[in-house]
Order: C-alpha cells, then structure tokens, then sequence
C-alpha cells in the first residue's frame, strides 16, 4: 500500500446483517488512521452503519496482537510450529484414527478460509470432526429450514421487511442485535404507517419501541404459541389451500397435532402465560395480514426444542402460502458475519461442502470426485458440544481452535476450559496474544484479521460480499487460509497449493455448480471462471447465481417463488409439532431462569470492541437484570453487586432493577471475559443440554439463584496503564478510557493495610510518584492519586458503599499534560465542586449522557426524539441510541 489515504469497499466484520462500508486508509508511522463510513451502494445499508460498524476504525491498532508463532509459550518460527503440528497430527492419525482430530472454528473466518478448512477436514484428514460456533447461534434454524424445505434456505430478503404490513419479531432484540436491520424497519413503518409490528420476548427489549404489539411470552412457550396460531388459522379459514395442496405434504397431520395440543385460545393464553386480548389480537392480524414476514434469531434457536420452534413458525408461512412472495417468509436472522458463508462451505460437522449432505450417497461421492479426496469422510462429525466432550475424555487428542474463544462462548465452559487445557495438543489460531482461549493453548498461530485480509462473507439475506485488505498486519501474521493449506501439503494432500483467495473462491464456485442443474439450492454458477480482477471488484450479489442462460445471473431476491422446494417430492413439509419444555426447571433452590444475549454496543468476546472507549461508554460493566419485585424479594438494591450462581459455576454482576424483565427470569449479557472481569463468564452457568437434532445449547434457559454480593467495600481505579488485578481479591472489572484504564473493584474482605495493598495493585505506577492519600480504615475509606511531572498517572477510590464520585471529571484529566493547583486540590474529592455529572453515556457516537439528555428535556421543553437530535445532536448520527432516548423521553415526561 502506498502512502496516500485510499477509498475501499469492504464489509462489516461484526454482525449477519453484513453491511457494506467504505474504508479511507492512510498509513501512518506506527498505526494506521482508518474513517469508516457506509456504503451508499451495499443493499444491505445503503450508507447506514450502527455505532459498532462506525467505530470500527478505532479498533484496528496493532496493541495486543499475536507477533510470531509459539509453542509452549515459546516463539517459534512458522516451519517449526507447522512441522510439530503436522507430526502430531500424522502420529494421532495412524495411533487413533482421523477421528481423534478436531477442527472447532468460526462464523467469522471468511468464506475461503472456511473452504480450506472444511475440504482438509473432510475430504483428507477424514474426519467429520469440523464444527463451528455458529452451532451455538443458529443450527436450530439451520435444521428448520431443511426439514421443511429440503435445504438451507433463507427465503426472504431484506426488502421484504420494506413490503411487509405486518413483522412479527421473535426471540430477536434486533435493535441491539441487527440495529441496521432495525432501523429498516423502523423506516419502512414511518413511510407506511399502517404497518404492524409485534415483538415475541420474554423481556420487554429496546426492540419494543416500535412495536405496536408485545407478547411477554413464559421462556419456552414459543411453540405452543405458533401451534396455537395454525389451529386459529385452520378454525378461521385463513389457509391458503391451492398452495398447500400442490407445494406440500403433511398438513392434515400437522393441523391434527396442533389442534390437539394447544385446544382453545384462553388454553393457549394459559400456557403462554399471555394475556388472552393481546394473543387474541395477534392471531387476528396474521389472520388478515397475508404480507407478513416473521423474523426470528437466538431466542427462537437456542433451545432444547429450537429446530421444532422454527418448524412452528414455518408451518404457519407454508400453511397461508406465505413464502416467496413479495413481503413474506420465515426469516432467520444471523448472528455473525460469515454464519452464512460456513453453512454454504459446511462449516457445520453434520454438512458437506456446498449445502450437501454425508446422508445422501450421490452428494457424498460427487464431493469425493470433485475434491479428488484421499480420505473422505463418511459420516457427520461431532457437534460443538459434544466435541468439546469428546476432548475432555480424550477421545480426542488434538484439537485446532480457528479464531473462536470457547473457552468464554460455550455451555459448561469452566469444563471447555479444562478439557482444552489437559488434551494432547490444543492448537489456537487467533488474532490476539491474550483471550481466555489462547491462555490453554499449547501452540498458538498468529492470524491476520479484518482490514488486513482478503475474502467474502454472506449476510442473513443470501447476499454475498468482499471483504477487502486495506492495512498491513503484524510482520508474521499470516491467512488463516495460507496456515491450513501449509499443514495440507505437510501432511502430503494435493489440492491445496492455492496462491490467492480468488483461488479458492473459484473453486467454490465450481463445486457448487458440479453436476447442479438446478437440484440444489447453493449455486454460484453464474460466477465460473471468476477472473482475478472480477473477484477484486465483486459488487454484492444474493446467492443463487445461475448461468446466464439460465433465470438469474444477477443474483436471486426471493426463493420459493415457483412453489419448488428441494425435498424428493419438490413440495415442502410440514412438521407436526409437539411442544416441550426446556431442560431445567427452577426449583427452591435455583428458583430463577437466566437468559444470556447481546447488548448494543459490545461484539461476542469483546475482543475488538473493549478496544474503543466510545463503545465502552454505553454500558461498561456486566449487569444483571431482574424484576423490581424479584429485587424486592431478594434484598438486591439496584446499582450494587449480585452473586449469580448454580452447581457449575458463579458470577457476579452490578445490579439494573428492571421493569421489562419477567418476574422469575434474569438477563446477564454474554460478552463479559476473564480478560474484562474477574466474574462475568456467563457460559459458565449454562447447562450443556442441547437440541437433539441440531445440537444448539439452551443458553437462554438455565436455572440459578441470585444474591446480594457481600462486599465490604466498593471501589474504582483509574490508571494510565494496566493494572495488577491478581492483587484484587474480589470482584474487578476492566473498561478502556480515553487514554486511561478503569476498574471497577469490590471485595469481601476487609483490606488491612491499604498502602500496601494499593502498591501491589498499582505496581510499578506507584514508582517514584507523588503521591496524595487520604485514609479513613475504621470507615473503610481510602482515596490516593499518583502523579508524576504534574500528569495523573492513577487515582484509587475505595468507600464502604458503591455510593462513590463520578468518573468523567477524574477520566478527563489523563488528557491533560500538566494538573493545575485548584485541579490538584480537587483530586481527591474526585470532583471540581459544582461540575456537571454527563452520567451513564446514551449516545455514543457523540458521547451524550443521561442526566444531560433528561436536563436537555426538561429545561427546553423537548417532546420528540429529533428534537433531542436537535438539540444535542444524540441520535442523529448512527441511530442505535434512538429506542433508549425514546424511554428516556416517555420516562421524563410522565406526569
Ligand atoms: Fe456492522 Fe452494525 Fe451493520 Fe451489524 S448492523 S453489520 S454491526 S454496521
């Protein structure tokens, strides 16, 4: 790259709404200055990005990479770490077979990456063994769509949320997990005002802003409820017969099934635990609403009884022949930005390549040929979970992680974490020297990641897109596509010299066009022979792609719309459904039902978005939400410290009393890790129990108690640098600044002498400092700022209750280069006196707090959301905030 700033059109890398930007990069001296802003173009956003994609230029420093090779913790060279992969891998093969091998990868590898992957796995190594944390997002829709269908097919497009009238939201805060997504909606609803949305949750979510409708269904009633709403459909003759009797089978059956569960609507009202007006009015608008679009994510997928959930929502659309059609479908909504992509490569332990299966015997052996595989694999692989067990009883002796941390994202992951640890070789291939899954690893990869690398993902709506270099990464990091295909030819393999991504691109395509015609739905035909230069400027294209003579070569909107599916018969199936419960029950002991999920500004393990302080500023500590009354029961005062806890393991997290939170459940988000808190893995709640067909976790149904966290004391840090948090025995929690670290600490012990125990913390910070303390041990009160040459290097607070000063006064001095004499006198009461506190940041982009918003709309009489916009700018750029400046408006101007 030379040293002028240069336009590129990449992807999003967060999540499967798969937005379109444009890169302005400019090398500088150590790092890279990277503007990002929306792709006019992309038909995923044209132009719109949320707060995560338009703050993704501040994630791409170089602090914290992976820089060479290592094994045992050793640097190596990349022959050295290759050869003792490659030896380990033969020895286990001829000592055990393919099978004792494990290949546990990622919906953010990029689709070339996942190919190579995949086809050594399965077509070489062979084994099944390959499997991918999209298993913990989707599989269940996955599965729900080829047990109707035939095949993995997400019928809809985006545009159909533009022509729907009414969208039924299920299991989806899509406000917070698809803001792009959402903001569609909340556009499509303002240019036609008649339509309907309603939102099925559990939780009363950001989501509900626009919702004309919302279900607090009883977790887990999600069947029952759609099964509820055929036998309304059927008894108020809303069914689309024509379509029923000539595109599908099984519906007598199905109907039957349904009826006989879930009996009358105040029968269906009871177990749902919904009101019965509201359930009411929301089968009589699917009953007089043929465009209709049911959008649908993890609350739906990740169950126990997920695949059959899914089924549920699809007989619906089968049985009112509401597929295909402009405005209508069951639409499963991704969570990552390549899930996608490894479901069309089989990323999935139970596919084959190109949407094929080990089950058909034909697909199996066109794979063979097509691959000219040496050591086919015959039978689908272990699923995640049962992967991850397979290592822990050494069924497995070498497992390769691909830029995933499970150590953090699976069910039962204090287990994960010692199986990884203990088996005979566990390979980490990542970006990051130090995440919670590295820390096991016995030989560790260093990776090149987004900006850095060239390839396409595929987003929730078929569409495919690049992703394009635009910087340098570490000097040794290296394709993740480039490390695998080095292991292949170690190990002896042909077919895998490729020289680009372009390379293997192509050969996608070709495997998904061999011997198609038509039969299946993965075809990229249109794209053969793909140039170099064509992959280069690839434009965004929905998948299939048939051959110019054929009906689409641009690419297809909608599937479905000859009423052809891909099962034997080309009708689609409906699946009679029954109902089940999810797999644990509260008792006295575990009375509470936890939910795990995302919140707005955060990504997975927050390995890219803890790096900016902008999304940090949203919410910046691992919460728990409960109902005020739970609280109330519970003695738990919002704002304080909570012990969440079950047999596998506790977490502890600050308190939000919540009104939309379902009496009896509790929400904690999942992004929390041991590099950011010193409690907050939530997966390590979470019961291992799994669909039996797709294999998904119920990780949002596990029991748990909850209880006031005892601490002693309560406290913050604020330091230049990284802290010692191994000194904090309690809880802490780690938040990027601008220019400076805060921690927020707790403990259950009494501290006995605080200038010792703030040294150990603070280390070397403490080095020849001034130092200003203040101590009060009776009352369990301690303040000490250190400075050196007049700048602040770290300030330490500890009272007796979380009743402490405010950050941003004390955060806004690491930017100063020199402490004035009022400034310094000031320091340990944390405060100029009469200083403005901005409170919890709302708007992130502009950095707008809550009290400044409430005070905005109370002194200058705003009544709507774009007059706060006005006024303070908040909300007016990326719009993710707009559903919380809402609820702060309608809050503030309650009489
Ligand atoms: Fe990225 Fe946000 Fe778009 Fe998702 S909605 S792809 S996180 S910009």
């Amino acid at each position: 790259m030379n040293q002028r700033t240069q336009t590129i059109k990449t992807t999003c890398p967060y999540c499967g709404v798969g937005c379109g930007m444009e890169i302005s990069a400019r090398p500088l001296s150590k790092n890279f200055q990277v503007k990002v802003i929306g792709d006019q173009t992309h038909p995923a956003n044209y132009g719109r990005l949320c707060v995560k994609g338009s703050a993704a230029g501040e994630t791409v420093d170089l602090e914290g990479r992976m820089q060479t090779p290592q094994i045992q913790g050793q640097p190596v060279d990349w022959d050295t770490a290759l050869q003792t992969i490659t030896d380990k891998i033969r020895q286990t093969i001829n000592d055990h077979g393919p099978d004792a091998i494990a290949f546990y990868v990622s919906g953010q590898l990029l689709t070339e990456d996942y190919y190579v992957a995949n086809k050594l796995m399965k077509g070489f190594i062979g084994s099944g063994n390959i499997d991918t944390n999209s298993r913990l997002c989707m599989s269940s829709a996955v599965a729900g769509y080829k047990r109707a269908f035939g095949s993995d097919t997400v019928p809809c497009s985006y545009e159909d949320l533009d022509l729907a009238d009414l969208i039924v939201l299920v299991g989806s805060n899509t406000a917070w997990a698809h803001p792009i997504v959402y903001q569609r909606i909340v556009a499509a609803k303002k240019a036609r005002p008649h339509m309907k949305i309603v939102v099925i949750d559990p939780r009363r979510t950001a989501t509900c802003d626009i919702a004309d409708l919302h279900l607090p269904l009883k977790p887990g009633s999600d069947a029952a409820l759609y099964n509820g709403l055929l036998a309304h459909l059927a008894q108020q003759q809303a069914l689309d017969h024509t379509f029923i009797e000539q595109h599908t089978e099984h519906f007598a059956e199905t109907l039957q099934q349904a009826q006989q569960q879930q009996g009358t609507l105040a029968e269906v009202a009871q177990q749902c635990e919904l009101n019965e007006t509201d359930l009411a009015l929301f089968y009589k608008w699917c009953q007089q609403t043929p465009k209709m679009v049911t959008l649908y994510s993890q609350g739906i997928n990740q169950s126990t009884s997920g695949v059959d959930k899914s089924n549920a929502i699809i007989n619906c659309h089968l049985a009112t022949g509401r597929i295909g059609k402009p405005g209508m479908g069951p639409f499963s909504i991704t969570g990552q930005p390549n899930a996608m992509g490894g479901r069309e490569v089989g990323g999935l332990a139970n596919q084959l390549a190109a949407h094929m299966d080990f089950a058909n015997e034909q697909q199996l052996d066109l794979v063979r040929r097509f691959w000219q595989a040496e050591n086919m694999a015959t039978q689908n692989g272990l699923k995640a979970v049962d992967m991850m067990q397979a290592v822990a009883d050494g069924r497995i002796k070498v497992i390769w992680i691909i830029n995933t941390n499970p150590v953090d994202t699976m069910p039962d992951a204090d287990a994960v974490k010692a199986a990884l640890r203990q088996c005979e070789m566990t390979i980490v291939s990542d970006c990051l020297q130090h995440t919670d899954t590295t820390e096991v690893a016995d030989i560790l990869l260093p990776a090149l990641t987004w900006g850095e690398i060239d390839g396409t993902v595929t987003n929730s709506d078929r569409t495919l897109s690049r992703q394009r270099k635009f910087m340098e990464g570490p000097e040794m990091a290296r394709p993740d596509w480039w490390i695998l295909c080095q292991v292949a030819q170690k190990l002896g393999f042909k077919g895998f010299d490729y020289q680009s991504p372009a390379e293997i691109f192509r050969e996608h395509i070709a495997l998904s066009a061999f011997e198609n015609n038509g039969t299946r739905d993965f075809d990229l035909s249109g794209l053969l022979n793909l140039s170099d230069q064509a992959y280069d400027e690839l434009t965004p294209i929905q998948w299939p792609i048939h051959r110019r003579e054929d009906n689409s070569p641009q690419g297809t909107k909608r599937m479905f719309s000859d009423g052809r599916f891909f099962t034997p018969s080309g009708r689609a199936q409906f699946i009679p459904i029954t109902p089940r419960s999810p797999q644990s029950h509260p008792n006295a002991k575990l009375p509470f039902i936890l939910n795990t999920g995302r919140i707005r500004d955060q990504w997975h393990t927050m390995t890219r978005t803890a790096k900016t302080a902008k999304l940090m500023a949203h919410i910046d500590e691992p919460f728990v939400a409960i109902h005020p009354a739970d609280a109330q029961a519970y003695q738990l005062k919002n704002n304080q410290l909570a012990k969440i806890e079950n047999e596998l393991g506790t977490v502890i997290a600050r308190i939000k009393i919540d009104q939309g939170q379902r009496q009896g459940s509790l929400f904690i988000p999942m992004h929390w890790n041991a590099q950011y808190a010193s409690h907050a893995r939530v997966d390590t709640l979470v019961r291992p129990y799994t669909d039996p067909i797709s294999g998904q976790p119920e990780s949002k149904h596990s029991t748990v108690s909850i209880a006031p966290y005892p601490a002693q004391w309560y406290g913050f840090i604020l330091s230049k640098h990284p802290i010692n948090t191994d000194a904090i025995d309690g809880y802490w929690v780690k938040i990027k600044g601008n220019q400076f670290y805060r921690y927020e600490i707790a403990g259950e012990t009494a501290i006995e002498d605080f200038t010792l125990w703030s040294q150990a913390i603070l280390q070397d910070l403490a080095t020849h400092a001034e130092r200003i303390d203040y101590e009060d041990p009776a009352q369990n009160r301690y303040r000490t700022a250190l400075l050196k040459n007049h700048q602040l290097q770290a300030a330490l607070f500890i009272a007796p209750t979380p009743e402490l000063p405010p950050r941003n006064w004390l955060g806004s001095l690491f930017t100063e280069t020199e402490l004035d004499n009022k400034t310094r006198l000031n320091l340990l009461a944390g405060q100029l006196s009469g200083a403005k506190d901005e409170g919890r940041i709302i708007c992130s982009c502009f950095g707008i707090g809550i009290n400044t918003i409430i005070e905005a709309i109370q002194t200058d009489k705003l009544t709507s959301v774009e007059a706060i916009g006005q006024a303070l700018k908040a909300g007016t750029n990326c719009g993710s905030c707009i559903p919380e400046l809402t609820e702060i408006l309608t809050q503030t101007l309650k009489p």
